[in-house]
């Protein structure tokens, strides 16, 4: 079934000049891409993004990550992309990812791991209108 899902590439992947490497793979991947900006978020506008995170040992330092540098927002469009993403993306902590897969390839450890993305249509369909509005999603 053709779902959307909200991806972002992380403050430490854009930081590095890895951003394009890694955009290419979903390009490959076959995802189409709707909605896509570069923004440097404030710590609050992070930890809003993250609140499912908020109970966590992590969520601090990891609002402060997130808002350390501009990372890349996007809206993916394409077959079971959730899933395909994760697929892509791998494992959380890069050394329990898959070989060839984004993390593995491009994360510095559990928390810069390089990218985002949702892990279910109901966080997609939070995640998604967190960034974009209707009309900054290319949907013809
Ligand atoms: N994270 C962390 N330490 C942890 C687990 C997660 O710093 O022990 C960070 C990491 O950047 C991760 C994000 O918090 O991507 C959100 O965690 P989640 O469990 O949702 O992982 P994801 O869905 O990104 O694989
Ligand atoms: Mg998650």
């Amino acid at each position: 079934m053709i779902s959307r899902t909200l991806c972002i590439v992380k403050p430490d992947a854009v930081a590095r000049g890895v951003a394009g490497q890694i955009i290419a793979r979903f390009e490959r991947a076959g995802f189409k891409l709707l909605a896509v900006k570069l923004l440097h978020m404030t710590y609050e506008q992070a930890a809003g993004f993250y609140v499912v995170h908020k109970e966590r040992p992590f969520y601090k330092s990891l609002c402060l990550f997130m808002s350390q540098g501009p990372c890349i927002v996007m809206v993916l469009e394409g077959d079971a992309v959730i899933a395909g993403l994760r697929e892509l993306m791998g494992a959380t902590d890069p050394a329990k990812a898959a070989p060839g897969t984004i993390r593995r390839d491009f994360a510095t450890s559990i928390e810069s791991n390089a990218v985002h993305g949702s892990d279910s249509p109901e966080s997609a369909a939070f995640e998604i209108p967190y960034f974009f509005s209707a009309l900054e999603i290319c949907s013809r």
